[in-house]
Formats: C-alpha cells, structure tokens, sequence
C-alpha cells in the first residue's frame, strides 16, 4: 500500500507551459572510462584516478566502496570481519523496503551498510568500522546500529582503540524512530569505550550527514575528514529555506569545518594509513 496516493498519474504545474520536446538521445560512454570529478566537474579518465581514486586535478577523494577503502587501510590480510547476520525486522512494514534491502545486499556484497571486524594497521590492533554509501546512502538502521554498538562492546572489553570511517545519507527513513534511537544506543557504547580510556578515531569521508553525523560520526575524540567530503546534519537547501539566509560559498565542506574548528585534520587518502597509524601509536594503541 501507498502511504500517498496520487489522484492523477501525472501532474501539470503549468497547464499553458509547453511541454519540452524529448532530449536527443546522448552518445553511449561505457560508465566505467571516465568520472566526473564532483570538487571540480572535470571529466577524468578512470585509469588517471589510480587505486587512492583522487581527483589528479583538484585532489577530491571520489567515494568508494567499504571493501576498497578496507585494502587501502588496513595491514594486507589483517581484517577479521565480526557481527554479520543481523537481518533488519521492517519495523514500519514499509512499502519496498524489504526488495530494496535485498538489491542493495546484490549490488554491494554486503550484508548492510556497514562493515565491521578488527584489523591492524601498521601493526596495531584496532576496532574497525568502514560505512559504504553504495548501501541505501549508507543510511543508518537498526542493523547499522546495532553492528557499531557491538564493535564498541567488543573494543571496551577487548582493549581495542576503535576506527570508524563515516558515510551516510542519516538515518534510515524506512525504519522510523528506531533508527534515531541508535543515535542514543551508539553514543552510550561510545561513552563507555571513551571511560575505559581507550581511543576513538572518526574518519569523515563524502557525504556524511543527518543522525550520523549528529552522533558517533562527531564524538571521537579526534576528529579527521577527507578533502572536501560533505559533511553536515540538514542539506543546504532545507537550512537556507528556514533561516532565510544564503550560506556562505563551501559550507559543509571539510575545508570549512577545519576553519570553523569543527574538525581537527584533513587528511588525503594517499596519506591515510600513515596518519591513522600515527595517532593510533601516540594515544596508546591496544592496550
Ligand atoms: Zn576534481
């Protein structure tokens, strides 16, 4: 069942504007040859883009996928892949939900959202979350809840500093109030990771927005982003309609946030594993 139902299958807004003559049909580019850079809009050659997938003219880091960003981090081979299974209950009954839970498991190989498991990196022993945005945005549900809140049990108990690699779109709308409350559920295992002394390392990486960023995305206790990740709660265009106001020119970006102290480093993805081995060693590391 629809939760809205239109009367008509089409909506005029204009009934006196002509309608626009179909556009010429474009010439066929194989997807995977060329990338639009969305920093700087050039068109790149794939191949220019190499295995870091930055930008060779403006530096922007392109999104990838968990399993990508897993090679370029970790120590080869280190990754234990822990809390897998957990299948979201379609709290709401949503309309879909369910088929566009399994084709996003299809296409991504994922079992949800997010990836989580322990790794090391320069040869010390972590806690490990990667969210990929190919997964419904990266969107937070009870299973993305879930799976982080145990990573963080787990590293409490275990001694482990913990890594986290944001993305996401927010929260999940198809799951309702209970993917907010993982805010809550997530900040509370953070909180008792944080008491037991140990580390927490967030890693923004393009976009990370909404219920995400308005919890664990912004509570460790360093803060690093990727060049010019967007990184914000509501969208530009919901926060100018309600205050009223045109936002400044590179607003939620990383670069801005840095400036307005709301991050601690930019780091580019080719300098990544060294500097997340880095702060792992000075903080103390595994203990
Ligand atoms: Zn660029």
């Amino acid at each position: 069942m629809a939760l809205f139902k239109r009367k008509d299958k089409y909506i005029r807004i204009n009934p006196n504007r002509s309608l626009r003559t179909p556009e010429k049909a474009k010439p066929e580019v194989p997807d995977e040859l060329f990338a639009k850079c969305p920093g700087c809009r050039h068109v790149i050659y794939q191949k220019d883009l190499g295995a870091e997938k930055m930008c060779p003219a403006c530096g922007y880091n392109f999104r990838i996928s968990a399993s990508e960003r897993l090679a370029l981090t970790i120590d080869s081979g280190s990754f234990k892949e822990m809390f897998t299974g957990f299948e979201s209950k379609d709290p709401l009954n949503f309309p879909g939900y369910k088929d566009k839970l399994a084709a996003a498991k299809e296409k991504t190989g994922l079992d949800e959202a997010v990836m989580t498991g322990t790794a090391k990196i320069g040869g010390q022993d972590l806690a490990l979350a990667i969210m990929d945005s190919n997964f419904i945005m990266a969107s937070m549900g009870t299973v993305v809840g879930e799976k982080i809140t145990r990573l963080f049990e787990y590293a409490t108990e275990n001694q482990l500093p913990v890594v986290i690699f944001t993305a996401s779109g927010g929260a999940r709308m198809q799951e309702g109030i209970m993917s907010l409350m993982q805010m809550a559920k997530i900040s509370a295992a953070v909180k008792r990771h944080s008491n037991a002394g140990l580390f927490y390392l967030t890693v923004l990486t393009d976009p990370t927005t909404g219920g995400v960023t308005a919890s664990f995305a912004m509570e460790g206790d360093i803060i690093i982003a990727e060049p010019q990740a967007l990184v914000g709660f509501a969208g530009r265009r919901v926060i100018e309609t309600t205050v009223r106001q045109t936002l400044p020119e590179g607003f939620q970006k990383s670069e801005f946030l840095l400036k307005h102290g709301f991050i601690d480093a930019i780091v580019k993805r080719t300098e990544m594993k060294e500097t997340i081995a880095k702060l792992l060693a000075f903080h103390g590391g595994a203990k």
